[in-house]
């Protein structure tokens, strides 16, 4: 005779390409560090599978799941419910699917502007600040909808296509309490006076590309700026390489990416995992 039960509470990942994407590691172990019998587990699903992927999920009991590219926006036909933020953004990487009552709901949280604010926070309050990002695509707008929530004063776009970087600018104008501007990317861009979070939120210096950086004029950045960067592969990036010996404080990717899995985990499990045993996995998987 036995007590052990053999059947795990399943959550994971839907995208494609899905063999790059390091979050399974993290959560298996912050799972097994926490003695949870929860499995997470990466799934190859191409856009015309995602609608079997999401009745799949709800068919066996899944606690919820991410989507990552490219199905975060297409998910949203799939949800019964959505978080505030996630509304504003358009956009749903995590999903919890709600069992309380007679039928299973699902319900689209973005956690990836909240992990990134939980990042900020330890090195600088958000409330009160200005904050400029390069980038306009998804990381950008989501971090964008988040630190404005968060109680920062404006939010400038820079971004590369004028259309995108102007449509981010609207958003948090029109839905947030944060002023929105959009700012041209010209060459060397001059970093306005007074900005007290720089973030690259586009993929300017991801592997194999690691020798680009964004073109920004770190003479304009004020030291003491924190300058963060989305990258996660290398966690430690040229762009924050260079503000860093500019005597700002860096804030590498790796934070946003620990901080949004442990939201993710409190969400599907109402605990709370180890965000060291994440970062420790994470530092092994890129050797540093
Ligand atoms: P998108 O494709 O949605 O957006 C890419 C953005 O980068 C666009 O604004 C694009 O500008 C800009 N861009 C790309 N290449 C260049 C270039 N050479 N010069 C100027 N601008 C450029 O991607 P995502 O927003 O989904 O992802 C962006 C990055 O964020 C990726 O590296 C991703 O891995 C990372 N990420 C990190 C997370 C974390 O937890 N750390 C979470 C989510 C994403 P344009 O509009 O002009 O094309």
């Amino acid at each position: 005779m036995t007590d052990r039960t053999f059947c795990a509470e399943l959550t994971g990942s839907f995208s494609t390409s899905a063999a790059q994407n390091p979050t399974v590691a993290i959560m298996e172990a912050a799972f097994a560090d926490a003695g949870l019998d929860f499995r997470y587990i990466n799934c190859e699903v191409p856009p015309a599978n995602l609608a079997d992927a999401v009745r799949g999920a709800v068919a066996m009991g899944w606690r919820g799941f991410n989507c990552s590219i490219p199905h975060k926006v297409a998910v949203l036909d799939h949800l019964d419910e959505l978080a505030t933020s996630a509304e504003i953004i358009g956009a749903v990487n995590t999903v919890v699917i709600d069992r309380s009552g007679a039928t299973p709901r699902l319900i689209g949280e973005n956690t990836d502007g909240q992990g990134f604010v939980a990042s900020l926070r330890p090195v600088r309050d958000p409330s009160g600040q200005h904050v400029v990002i390069l980038g306009a695509g998804g990381a950008a707008r989501a971090i964008a909808v988040e630190v404005a929530l968060a109680g920062a004063l404006s939010i400038t776009i820079v971004n590369r296509t004028p259309e995108r970087g102007q449509a981010v600018a609207d958003l948090i104008d029109t839905r947030t309490s944060a002023a929105g501007r959009y700012l041209p990317w010209t060459p060397r861009l001059h970093v306005p006076h007074g900005t007290g979070v720089l973030i690259n939120a586009t993929s300017i210096g991801f592997h194999p590309n690691e020798g680009d950086t964004p073109d920004v004029d770190m003479g304009t950045v004020e030291p003491g700026t924190v300058v963060a960067d989305v990258v996660v592969n290398p966690p430690m990036t040229g762009f924050l390489r260079s503000a860093q010996d500019h005597g700002c404080t860096p804030l590498d990717g790796l934070g946003m990416l620990v901080n949004q899995a442990l939201i993710n985990a409190r969400l599907w499990t109402g605990q709370e995992l180890s965000g060291a045993v994440m970062r420790h996995e994470l530092e092994e998987i890129f050797q540093i």
